[in-house]
């Protein structure tokens, strides 16, 4: 019996006929062959950071060629605060080089589930990304990853989500990207696009980082907006107001004041205003064309 038929064996045993043991527990690793399965309670979450917003998120490489890439991908997703790693059908796992290139991400490589499909590897999931060095003759949509991290976080909560990746040499096949809701691909340069897998890996759970820690970001450093957006009328006079205080001030000097106006605009819109703002921001006006009223009086 082969590594690959034995873990088999041993997933079919814990899991039964049922998939529930995949979302309601997790399939881990005793030691790198033998498979139990863990309660709810013990489930090896993905942790982006304490407070942000949980992902259920497993990275998932397909018929990976190197042992040191497993290792090395098991690193880099673990440096991104994620544990959860699937591999389908690897040439070789376990294998010294894996341990070595991981680097102490033990935990990571300690809860790898060994599948020998990726339809296995996928079938509890909502949402599954594949990763792809190049276009295919496959009518999905495509993203780059910093879109596809974003999508993932809108995913509505409780779905299982996939990130998978191809085999180094060939990619992600046709039928495997069918199985996939969208292509994601790392826009390198066309004539020499194909990453290292674990480094295409690292950039993929960065993004995911990145998103989660953008989705903890309004609570961390913005303070709440408890105030009512400022409307379309009261911006317009917020413009007006700002229009005549660059007047008074003499801003201008010559220049015309309708091009500043359309930039300042443009400005003032993308940051969508509070009511407070605006009248913080027109308490500042009156103060500047008070104080060019001044100083013009004891110019006369
Ligand atoms: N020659 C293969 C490249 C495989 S690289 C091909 O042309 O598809 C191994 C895996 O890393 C790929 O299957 C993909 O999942 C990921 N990868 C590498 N470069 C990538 C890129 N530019 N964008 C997205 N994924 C990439």
């Amino acid at each position: 019996m082969t590594r690959l038929e034995r873990d088999t064996a041993r997933r079919k045993e814990v899991w039964g006929s049922s998939r529930s043991g995949w979302s309601g527990g997790a399939v881990v690793a005793d030691n790198a062959n033998v498979k139990r399965i863990e309660t709810t309670s013990s489930h090896v979450e993905d942790v982006p950071p304490p407070s942000a917003p949980r992902l259920s998120l497993r990275f998932v490489l397909v018929r990976t060629s190197h042992p040191g890439n497993i290792g090395a991908a098991a690193r880099a997703i673990r440096t991104m605060g994620f544990t959860r790693l699937v591999l389908v059908a690897p040439h070789e796992f376990p294998h010294p080089e894996t341990t070595a290139l991981a680097v102490g991400a033990t935990d990571v490589l300690d809860n790898v589930v060994v599948v020998p499909t990726l339809v296995e590897a996928i079938a509890d999931c909502t949402l599954i990304l594949g990763c792809t060095a190049r276009r295919r003759g496959v009518a999905l949509q495509e993203l780059n990853p910093r879109d596809a991290a974003r999508q993932a976080f809108a995913a509505s909560a409780g779905s299982e989500i996939a990130i998978v990746f191809g085999n180094e040499r060939t990619g992600l096949e046709n039928d495997e990207l069918k199985l996939c809701h969208a292509a994601v691909h790392i826009p390198s340069d066309p004539t020499f696009s194909s990453l290292n897998l674990a480094q295409a890996v690292q950039v993929l759970a960065y993004e995911l980082r990145l998103a989660s820690l953008e989705a903890q970001a309004p609570a961390a450093d913005v303070p709440a907006k408890s105030d009512p957006p400022a409307s379309a009328e009261q911006m317009e006079y917020f413009f007006s107001h700002l229009a005549q205080t660059l007047d008074d001030i003499d801003f201008h000097k010559g220049r015309s004041p309708r091009t500043i106006m359309q930039r300042l605009r443009r400005l003032f819109l993308r940051t969508h205003m509070d009511e407070r703002e605006v009248r913080i921001l027109r308490g500042l006006f009156d103060d500047a064309q008070r104080m060019a009223r001044m100083a013009k009086e004891r110019e006369t």
